[in-house]
């Protein structure tokens, strides 16, 4: 393994991180992150779990005994 830069990557464009921009790189890889969070990048999983929760519980639990 050969790198002459082993400190943190930036996650947009994997150059090394700059302090002024942690963890990115530069302004531009930092707004790059920000409209992922906009267009709802990071939102998609956690509406599919709500669907989930709502079906698996009243499932054979309600039973009149006849
Ligand atoms: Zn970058």
């Amino acid at each position: 393994m050969i790198e002459s830069a082993p400190g943190p990557k930036c996650p947009i464009c994997r150059k090394p991180m700059v302090a002024a921009y942690r963890p990115f790189c530069s302004k531009r890889c930092a707004d790059v992150d920000l409209n992922r969070w906009f267009s709802g990048a990071y939102v998609v999983p956690g509406k599919q779990e709500e669907d989930e929760d709502g079906e698996t519980v009243p499932a054979g639990k309600d039973e009149p005994g006849a």
